[in-house]
């Protein structure tokens, strides 16, 4: 039975929940699919709900005309999940990724066959995806109110009480806020978020090209700012490429709105032409970039996931990567308190989930800062610095293994699951 609850329906009764999970975009909706398979997997009746303003069958800011790169981990972990063969077929591999400093000597590349991988990782469209996402959602016991949107938000030793836009209201022990970086949850729990400004943001289009991508990813770093272009899969017998643009505010403002001659021209002068000649660009949207952080992502009986907890550059493609890593801890950490049939609200569980990614929600924050800030500089030290790191790189491969394995995700696994990736 498709539980879905009609959004209409204006009910004064509270319906009893274990977990309520605000907001179903990619975290969202990968997490309650997560929870639902966990609790499958234990034999235990969980009550969860997800709530999403937007139907993905329409215009859904979440599902949008993005396409993002998930990392080979993150594929192993979707995997595990049991999500990934939802999605299998909508990926495009990345065997290859080149980086290169316009203007400048350095570059380095990286292959999967270096680390003896069938892929470095998977490209997607966010709107396939959504709507795979969500008709596993409607396949499931989870609770599905969508379009709806929480309103307001009370607070109990117990747990929390929810009221939505069309009425209806929910109780929940554990709230997971995956509502996004203007997070309602955080602004009624008054929970701070740090916030640094880059000055720029991203253009995003489908090029065609006149060249097979082969499999090869492109990440650019420019004097105004990254430039990543994926492969996906081709459109009529044409390779397409999915372009992000990083440029300071006005200048991303004015590429957006060239004509399409003169977009590809200039795109082509800043990139080159290694990944071939660029002949038509899809529909152009742009993305203001700022780096948002919430030190402390839980309170009480609350975790804050995905983009409400932390908004990274998409320089690195590591927002859903990381994302995904805080939502398999996630799991982790509910599975002991959910088998036996603890309270998945405690403090403990909220702070042992904190402690354990604490290190790398830090670090991959950091280095994210490190590259956009590096990169889009052209201070001399700075500039010989950064093309001697990609040189280094390119002539010594032992070096690479840390950053590719930090690009693919791999340092959150352990020893058994390095060993079985490849199986
Ligand atoms: C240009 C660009 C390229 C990117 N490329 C990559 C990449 O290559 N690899 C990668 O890993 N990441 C990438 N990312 C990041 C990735 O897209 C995000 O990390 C991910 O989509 C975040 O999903 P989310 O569910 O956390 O948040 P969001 O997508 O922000 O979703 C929040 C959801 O909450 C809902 N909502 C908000 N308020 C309420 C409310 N009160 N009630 C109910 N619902 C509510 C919204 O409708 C929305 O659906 C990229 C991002 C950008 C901008």
């Amino acid at each position: 039975m498709n539980p879905q609850v009609d959004a209409q329906a204006v009910s004064q009764e509270c319906t009893e929940l274990d977990i309520a999970i605000v907001g179903g975009a990619m975290a969202g909706a990968t997490l309650a699919l997560g929870l639902a398979s966990l609790a499958r997997k234990l034999s235990r009746p969980l009550k969860i709900a997800v709530i999403e303003a937007f139907d993905p069958a329409k215009q859904h800011p979440g599902f949008d005309a993005r396409s993002i790169a998930i990392a080979n981990g993150s594929v192993f972990e979707l995997k595990r999940l049991g999500i990934w063969p939802l999605l299998a077929d909508l990926g495009t591999a990345i065997t290859d990724i080149h980086v290169s400093d316009r203007g400048h000597f350095g570059m380095t590349e990286l292959n999967a066959e270096q680390f003896a991988l069938d892929s470095l990782g998977q490209v997607v469209e966010l709107e396939r995806v959504g709507q795979r996402l969500f008709s596993a959602i409607g396949n499931s016991d989870i609770q599905l109110y969508c379009p709806a949107r929480l309103e307001k938000l009370q607070t109990s030793a117990a747990g929390h009480s929810l009221t939505l836009s069309n009425g209806q209201r929910l109780s929940c022990r554990l709230l997971l806020a995956a509502d996004g970086v203007n997070s309602s949850v955080r602004a009624q729990q008054q929970q701070v978020l740090q916030q640094f400004e880059f000055g720029q943001s991203a253009v995003i289009a489908n090029i065609a090209t006149d060249k097979p991508h082969n499999g090869m990813a492109w990440e650019r770093f420019t004097e105004h700012g990254p430039l990543a272009l994926l492969p996906m899969g081709d459109s009529d017998g044409q390779a397409r490429l999915s372009l992000v643009w990083a440029l300071p505010h006005e200048e991303a403002e004015r590429v957006q709105a060239l004509p399409q001659a003169e977009f590809l021209q200039q795109l082509q002068q800043a990139f080159g032409y290694r990944a071939g000649r660029f002949v038509a660009v899809g529909e152009r949207h742009r993305y203001p970039l700022s780096l948002s952080y919430m030190p402390r992502p839980i309170y009480h009986r609350t975790l804050y996931l995905g983009n409400a907890a932390q908004t990274l550059h998409p320089i690195a493609g590591q927002g859903f990567n990381l994302g995904l890593r805080d939502l398999v801890t996630v799991l982790e950490t509910l599975e002991p308190v959910l088998a036996e049939g603890a309270d998945p609200g405690a403090a403990q569980v909220l702070h042992a989930y904190h402690a354990a990614r604490e290190q790398d929600r830090r670090q991959t924050i950091n280095n994210i800062e490190f590259l956009v800030r590096g990169f889009s500089n052209n201070y001399w030290p700075l500039v010989a610095g950064r093309n001697l790191g990609l040189r280094i790189l390119s002539w010594c491969p032992p070096l690479k293994t840390p950053v590719a394995h930090r690009a693919m995700g791999w340092h959150r696994q352990s020893a058994a699951c390095l060993f079985s990736r490849s199986q």
